[in-house]
């Protein structure tokens, strides 16, 4: 595994700026003598060409560079183990990248683990997550042999051992764990604090009872604790702190029922830069200082350092996709704001009316035109929230520009809908030049594919 490559003269890895010294580009994405906006390797209005519009762009390079910035930071000294977290982006092209890079992986459904099954993934190499999993799921990660099940509560506990026991054998376990920790970002993805939905609570004692439990399960493997935080964190010390605190959970339970624990899960959450407003730390500062915690925390204990696992799905794909819309309507409120409308929106990112999250964009076929107006992007939706980016600043904008919006390999294809019955676009992956569709575009007869229409009104 081989880090940093270089691709059209341009180191890979540096963040390279756009024509007018605005906005930063990541991963190989760059601007060519002909200005135009180039990804793996292509001009983003040859993509659109080729794929259709809107299309969803993930840089191949970019990803595999993320996963072995973790495989070096994590897994490489042998202090642990990397799992991408595939709800950020799933398909199969991504099981079979994660594997092929040596990381294991996250599901949080038996959509997401049947996706992996489907693409070959290791399932010795999965964790299943989720506050509520159905006894189909369970079931379904126990025949196919999972590698390792997140419980979450009480009520899986009792039906996990009862699932195993009924096919004779004893499957791994973590207890998910709310440690209490509160860190600095959006309410809405933060899942440390102890008003949570998910797993037993710390400081309330809650989670000690639940290791207690979990013991006395016959036909489950009990192999140690998982937190996770929240997510888009840029703060190293947060996690510093949840190591702190969950080897001193660790302790207690050792105190408490002599047990040592296997396996500490720290859960991803690691930040990445969207805007030039977000200033994330390198992969390998975070990995050192993690691993250095646990040591630290462990020998001050006296403890058998546990294998580290970290969960990261943003900071693997975010910066790597790009989505590329194709301008339509412009409508100018003299004095008041010019919208401009795109071929997409809230269908194929939700984030920005979920979240109220911030994008950057640049126009893929004016990429080396200084900036001349103020516009706000919108979509297509009925729908008045369906808002892209407010007051962005672009070239003289012309219907039929193409829009490149950055950083949208997270939480993006992932979180898209059908809502306005309005097709998904394809994931193109690009590499050295050339593009693979990944998944193919929703088509209209894919949208009434699931519909039927009752006898009755047939007559
Ligand atoms: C969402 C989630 C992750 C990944 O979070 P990112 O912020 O995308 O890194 C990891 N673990 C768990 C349990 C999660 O819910």
């Amino acid at each position: 595994m081989t880090a940093g490559r270089e691709l059209g003269g341009f180191p890979y890895g540096q963040e390279q700026k756009k024509g007018d010294g605005g906005m930063k580009l990541h991963g190989t994405s760059q601007v060519n003598e002909q200005g135009q906006l180039c990804i793996g390797g292509v001009e983003a209005t040859e993509l659109v060409k080729q794929f259709g519009s809107p299309l969803y762009v993930m840089d191949e390079a970019a990803i595999r560079a993320n996963c072995q910035a973790y495989y070096q930071g994590f897994v490489a000294s042998g202090a642990g183990e990397v799992i991408y977290a595939s709800k950020a982006f799933m398909t199969m092209a991504m099981c079979r990248l994660i594997e092929s890079e040596g990381l294991g992986l996250d599901v949080v459904s038996g959509g997401e683990l049947y996706t992996a099954k489907q693409a070959g993934f290791p399932m010795e190499r999965v964790y299943f997550h989720g506050n509520n999993k159905t006894d189909e799921e369970l079931a379904l990660a126990l025949d196919y042999g999972i590698g390792c099940i997140v419980v979450d509560n009480h009520f899986e506990m009792k039906r996990l051992d009862k699932l195993a026991g009924e096919r004779g054998v004893k499957v791994p376990v973590l207890l998910r764990i709310t440690p209490g920790i509160d860190c600095h970002t959006h309410d809405f993805v933060r899942t440390g604090q102890i008003d949570s939905k998910f797993g037993f609570t710390l400081p309330t004692g809650q989670a000690a009872e639940a290791v207690g439990a979990v013991l006395a399960c016959e036909n489950l493997d009990f192999l140690g604790v998982h937190c996770h935080i929240g997510s888009q964190i840029f703060e190293l010390a947060s996690f510093q702190y949840a190591a702190e605190v969950m080897m001193g959970f660790a302790d207690e339970l050792r105190a408490k029922f002599g047990c040592t624990i296997r396996v500490l899960n720290l859960g991803g959450g690691f930040g990445i830069r969207y805007t030039e407003k977000d200033d994330p730390a390198d992969v390998a500062d975070y990995a050192r200082l993690v691993i250095e915690a646990v040591q630290q925390e462990a020998q001050k204990r006296n403890m058998p350092v546990p294998k580290l696992v970290v969960e990261p799905g943003r900071s693997i794909v975010a910066t790597a996709g790009t989505t590329l819309y194709t301008v339509g309507s412009i409508k100018e409120i003299t004095g008041v704001r010019k919208y401009v409308a795109v071929d997409g929106g809230m269908t194929d990112n939700p984030r920005p009316a979920l979240y109220g999250s911030k994008y950057e964009a640049l126009l893929a076929n004016k990429a080396n035109q200084p900036n001349e107006e103020v516009v706000t992007i919108t979509g297509k939706c009925c729908e008045s929230g369906d808002m892209l980016i407010w007051d962005l600043s672009l070239p003289k904008v012309e219907s039929g520009d193409i829009l490149a919006v950055t950083c949208t390999g997270a939480y993006n294809y992932a979180m898209s809908m059908n809502y306005n019955r309005i097709g998904r676009p394809a994931v193109v992956f690009v590499r050295d030049g050339e593009g693979s569709v990944v998944v193919k575009r929703e088509t209209w007869e894919d949208l009434v594919r699931n519909d039927q229409i009752p006898a009755s009104m047939l007559r």
